[in-house]
């Protein structure tokens, strides 16, 4: 008896599990199945987590950069690995259009309120309400997943966070709840632009974006990529062209055929997919790019219009390319005050500074989805035993959110095949 339980025990644990890609959304799931085998193109795990490290200055984040509390699974590992973390202080925010200013934080939080107010009435308080509402309900996700539970598709995920019974658009969304025409174009359509680098999404992304607004913002200290522990993913540094479903039902990659695989990367020209059904079509769908830039120098009065002296964080409404400046640190290199620049294609940089010096630069093609295409597919299992991770991102993009999707691929895994799991996230 004991030997048919080995030998059913051994059969399980047989059961070969794929992921493609390493970055957060690959390391939670190979975290979760430790005898995944992890394929990652890039020389590092991390993806979309990245950052650059500046004399004087702790790790400068050029991809995914904060989150807040109420994110319990990038806590939770944070918690787990010992990482310190620390408040974002955006500092003084400028919104300009125009080349005018729109909004200007003032230090103190009595005038900011009372300035917001003036400007926008109760749009904001409303606002507030709402994205204090979509947390409380959010929760529920949590306990949902750590009874082992797992939604089958995305309708599913969005009816347990209490958000499918909602307009898609997220200005039809603003609307029908009474937040003022004013206060969406100036205030709302900044934060989207700052977050996600384009203005027209969808209401979850959006609801996601002034969540983020009305929070507190963390980073970790030493960069966020620490999320990540590579020591302890089976990776293997190879780039996936193919993905063949076999007459068998297995996978196969490279010479090696799996049960399971798991793409956890956004979807692009880079790899195709032998029997799968829709896999392919997600190869043409355009993605948002993102131009990062770390640059020190100072920045030019006339292009921007006003006066960038003490502004910390500058959003820009009605620019083509230049979406937000963000000052990271003031003289640290070479007498120079360093920003973060973001842009939407090349920037023209000796336009926006008087002088300027790159110090850093990363391109990123496919940084989100644009949420304007509509990508929502519910769904995210294409054939059986076969999941495209980021089909979520068709309703938003962020850390906290490829680790939920990461948790639910985990908990259908385990159901299916009693996996021998690592302890849970
Ligand atoms: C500029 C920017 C700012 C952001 N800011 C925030 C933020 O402040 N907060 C937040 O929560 N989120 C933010 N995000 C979003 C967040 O980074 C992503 O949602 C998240 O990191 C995605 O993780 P992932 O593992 O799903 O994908 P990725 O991080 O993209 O990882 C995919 C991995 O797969 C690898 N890969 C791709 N193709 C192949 C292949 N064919 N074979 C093998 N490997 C392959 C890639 O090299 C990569 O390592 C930001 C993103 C960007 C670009």
């Amino acid at each position: 008896m004991i030997f048919i339980l080995n030998l059913l025990s051994t059969l399980a644990y047989a059961q070969r599990v794929a992921i493609v890609g390493c970055g957060i959304g690959g390391a939670t799931l190979s975290q979760l199945i430790p005898s995944a085998v992890v394929y990652e193109s890039y020389y590092q795990c991390g993806g979309r987590i990245n950052h650059v490290l500046i004399p004087g200055l702790s790790a400068l984040e050029f991809g995914a950069t904060f989150f807040i509390k109420e994110n319990e699974y990038v806590l939770k590992q944070i918690e787990q690995r010992n990482l310190e973390y620390y408040k974002r202080d955006l500092g003084k925010l400028a919104i300009v259009k125009n080349k005018q200013f729109v909004l200007q934080k003032a230090d103190s939080d009595i005038i900011n309120i009372l300035k917001m107010v003036y400007n926008y009435g109760l749009s904001p308080k409303r606002m507030k309400d709402i994205t204090d509402q979509v947390l409380v309900n959010f929760k529920s996700i949590y306990t949902f997943l750590e009874s082992g539970q797992h939604y089958n598709n995305l309708n599913e995920f969005l009816q347990i966070i209490k958000l499918n019974d909602i307009k898609m658009n997220f200005t039809e969304y603003l609307n029908e709840n009474g937040i003022d025409q004013q206060f969406q174009e100036e205030f709302v359509d900044a934060i989207l632009l700052a977050i996600y680098n384009q203005k027209d999404v969808n209401t979850i992304a959006g609801l996601i974006t002034m969540v983020a607004a009305f929070n507190d913002a963390y980073s970790i200290k030493g960069g966020n990529r620490q999320l990540i522990d590579e020591e302890k993913i089976n990776v293997i540094h190879s780039k996936v062209d193919m993905i063949h479903r076999l007459q068998n039902g297995k996978y196969k990659i490279f010479n090696d055929e799996y049960d399971y695989v798991v793409v956890a990367t956004l979807v692009n020209l880079d790899i195709s997919f032998d029997n799968i059904r829709e896999m392919n079509n997600f190869q043409y769908v355009k993605y948002q790019s993102t131009y990062v830039y770390v640059v020190a120098g100072k920045i030019s009065q006339k292009y921007l219009g006003v006066n960038p002296e003490d502004l910390n964080t500058i959003i820009i409404l009605d620019d083509a390319n230049l979406t937000e400046l963000k000052q990271e640190c003031v003289k640290c290199f070479q007498g120079w005050n360093v920003y973060k620049v973001q842009g939407r294609s090349e920037l023209q940089l000796d336009q926006i500074f008087e002088t300027h010096q790159i110090v850093y630069k990363k391109v990123w093609d496919a940084a989100y989805p644009q949420f304007s295409q509509n990508l929502l597919k519910t769904e995210f299992e294409y054939e059986k035993n076969f999941f495209y991770l980021n089909s979520i991102e068709g309703l938003a993009s962020c850390m906290e959110l490829i680790m939920i999707q990461a948790k639910n691929i985990a908990n259908i895994i385990k159901e299916r095949h009693n996996l021998l799991m690592h302890e849970d996230l």
